[in-house]
């Protein structure tokens, strides 16, 4: 109840207090709900630090991606980069969990006088009291020989859901974290190597269902001119390999994303490729009715499990959800142009990390917000949150080594004061420009619709 009732009464007297809980009872029962607020808005974040787990060879047992049609895991387990004995798991665990330390700060209890001595250095304005309920998505990995004992070792690191011992199913990393209805996700991330041309940090970001579906419209022979895609914000795709060009990837993966299938070098569905339908591989409220796989097993034109792009009908639960307006603020415009809230809360956190790094006299080139990689990730689609999914760094270069290992502490704060100032909004202190954090907050209440529950509420079952 803290923070919803002042204490308006002195602890000694009993019997006040007794009649104060009975009014106060009955004002809560007679007060129509709109009007019984909490003083202070709260949110709910959940930090997602990559990977965990343990690659492991025999995919039918330690894969991910379960696929209920063929009882058999679609994909291997990534349990993420390395550069020697500097592994990608374990980096942006250590950052997550001493984020989400400072991020507690503004937690019902937490010492939030200590985090607004932090913020002076970040705002010029005194901050603004919100309560955030802080997780982390995943448990501690580092101590690779227990993970490696355990009879499932990527067990709770699987990101989509799984079938236990008992063949009962288990909830997946995504699962899980929609199951806690968080406002916003940040999920961290460290590559092995890039392109110099995306060297820095980069938001990962998932288009709109509008720009996918005009990859689609290609593929059915309705649509030939490509301008529409090479003069997008998305026109520099996230490339498989030099095999293909950048729009040949964004076919290949409109088609990933609307049917499952992925395409050969010339255009043709690749069907022993299938790599399932990821909707149905969450327990969330978006999923197929159950019945679906019966359905889906032999593929059936007019169906939305359709081989072909011509015959795929968009329809259920998990396309009204794409069509959304809601999904819209996700992944379509926003504050960076393109690529929604998505893409503004991550661009945001870095730029936040970045002026972090930069109070603390740790200066480098390769520390720059870089481009987004632009791909139908599952992370920015499957979780009902605004989603900051982010790459820190390239574990090839010398700097991002240091900072990754050497820097985690200054990290860990611009991503905590990062997160306070999406929810809270606050006005940076550093000297203006581009690089410098907007500071704008998130606005969450347009993820109401007209009844009381927002969007992020409803990606849990009432009552688990
Ligand atoms: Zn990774």
């Amino acid at each position: 109840m803290n923070g919803i009732w002042p204490m308006i009464y002195p602890p000694s007297f009993r019997t006040i207090r007794a009649a104060a809980a009975v009014l106060a009872l009955c004002a809560f029962l007679f007060v129509p709900q709109s009007i019984v607020r909490r003083e202070f808005p709260a949110y709910r974040v959940v930090l997602d630090p990559g990977h965990g787990g343990i690659s492991l060879p025999d995919r039918s047992r330690h894969g991910d991606r379960y696929d209920a049609l063929s009882g058999t895991y679609l994909q291997p387990f990534k349990e993420g980069a390395a550069w020697g004995a500097i592994e990608e798991h374990a980096v942006v665990y250590e950052i997550a969990r001493k984020a989400a330390g400072i991020i507690a700060m503004c937690g019902e209890g937490g010492d939030f006088n200590r985090f607004s001595r932090l913020l002076e250095r970040y705002s010029a304005v005194p901050p603004r009291r919100v309560f955030v309920d802080v997780s982390l998505s995943r448990g501690d990995s580092r101590d690779r020989g227990e993970i490696s004992g355990r009879m499932d070792p990527n067990g709770e690191f699987r990101l989509f859901d799984y079938p236990g011992p008992d063949g009962k199913m288990r909830p997946g990393r995504i699962s899980r974290i929609n199951a806690m209805r968080p406002h916003l996700v940040v999920c961290l991330h460290v590559a092995r190597s890039g392109s110099p041309y995306f060297r820095g940090m980069n938001p990962v970001i998932a288009p709109p269902f509008g720009f996918m579906y005009k990859g689609l419209k290609v593929l059915r022979g309705e649509k030939s001119d490509r301008r529409f895609f090479l003069s997008s914000p998305y026109a520099e795709w996230f490339d498989e390999s030099n095999e293909r060009t950048g729009y040949e990837w964004f076919l290949n993966d409109s088609m990933l994303y609307f049917s499952g299938f992925p395409l050969d070098a010339r255009r043709k569905v690749d069907m022993a490729g299938f790599k399932g339908y990821r909707h149905n591989m969450v327990d969330w409220p978006y999923r197929d009715s159950p019945g679906w796989a019966v359905v889906a097993r032999s593929h059936p034109d007019y169906t939305p499990y359709a081989a072909s792009p011509g015959t795929i009908s968009l329809t259920g639960r998990y396309w009204d959800r794409e069509r959304s307006e809601f999904e819209r603020f996700r992944r379509d415009g926003g504050e960076e142009g393109y690529g929604g809230d998505n893409h503004y809360a991550s661009a945001e956190i870095i730029r936040y990390i970045l002026m972090a790094l930069r109070l603390n006299n740790v200066v480098h080139p390769d520390q720059r917000l870089s481009k987004p990689y632009v791909s139908v990730w599952h992370m920015p689609l499957f979780l009902n949150a605004v989603t900051a999914f982010m790459e820190l760094g390239y574990f090839n270069r010398p700097q991002f080594r240091y900072i990754l290992t050497a820097r985690q502490d200054e990290i860990a704060e611009g991503i905590a004061v990062g997160v306070y100032s999406l929810l809270a909004g606050m006005e940076p202190r550093d000297g203006g420009g581009a690089r410098t954090p907007r500071g704008k907050r998130v606005d969450l209440g347009k993820y109401s619709g007209s009844n009381e529950k927002s969007y992020f509420d409803a990606a849990a079952f009432p009552g688990r």
